[in-house]
């Protein structure tokens, strides 16, 4: 049974002294995290950066509408360069006017294009979608293949794409989704200082914990929408503060 979007909760920091002081503010900056210097205060950091994102963030998951995992493909092709919103807004009625697998396998490009016109970059997605339901019709007797190196062959399904699909519609841990919110927190968490997407997955894989691959993804996007984003991150209300670098230690 799958599940659709779900509400995001902010993970809450302990409140701070307020600095107050003969009736004037007195602006205490916490100090910085120290680094750690062996491979055990590493874990250790590491165990407190999953145990926050556990406490704000303990059912993440996908948050693409979908109720298979041929939708969930689809769904995951159209949200390249474009948010799951918006995503959410177009699949419902574009599942409902196509169906099955084979639907989209026989519709002409220039029509699916203009149904998921508002995804931006249609023309291209719409190629990918009819090219990805021709494939697995062809060679996988219609069902989505559940291994990382046959579903890399899909059109459409680069290694984000088959990540999301293979953990979120299976349960399989394939590797960790580096999208771009992934990116930025990993950076900012110094967790890789890769900036390609493929060095960082290979980075995150080498340290976190297989089974915790599929949810950490998730939790980090959820902590990327709701707190850590791109611009004015809110490090005053995030849970990871206290072992982040990149804090703004004054916010
Ligand atoms: S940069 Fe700020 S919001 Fe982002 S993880 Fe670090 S403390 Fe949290």
């Amino acid at each position: 049974m799958y599940k659709g979007a779900s509400a995001v909760p902010i993970m809450k920091k302990p409140q701070k002294p307020s600095g107050k002081l003969n009736g004037s503010i007195q602006v205490v900056p916490a100090a910085k995290p120290a680094r750690p210097k062996t491979a055990a205060e590493r874990h250790q950091r590491l165990q407190k950066i999953l145990a926050a994102l556990d406490a704000g963030y303990p059912d993440a998951t996908c948050a693409l509408y979908h109720s298979n995992p041929w939708e969930l493909l689809v769904a995951t092709i159209l949200s390249a360069q474009c948010t799951d919103k918006r995503v959410n807004q177009v699949t419902p009625g574009l599942f409902r006017k196509y169906p099955t697998m084979r639907a989209f396998a026989n519709v002409p490009q220039e029509e699916l294009a203009g149904d998921i016109r508002s995804t931006g970059f249609f023309n291209n997605k719409a190629k990918s979608v009819i090219g990805a339901a021709r494939k697995i019709i062809s060679d996988f007797g219609g069902e989505i293949p559940c291994d990382i190196d046959s579903l890399l062959t899909v059109p459409g399904a680069a290694r984000k794409t088959a990540n999301v699909v293979l953990g979120t519609a299976f349960g399989i841990a394939s590797g960790i989704v580096v999208d771009t919110h992934v990116q930025r927190l990993s950076n900012r968490l110094d967790l890789t200082r890769e900036s390609d997407p493929v060095k960082i997955e290979q980075d995150l894989v080498k340290i976190i914990p297989k089974e915790r691959w599929i949810l950490f993804s998730h939790q980090l996007i959820l902590h990327g929408r709701a707190v850590c984003a791109a611009r004015n991150p809110k490090c005053a209300e995030c849970g990871l503060q206290d072992v982040c670098y990149s804090s703004d230690r004054t916010s």
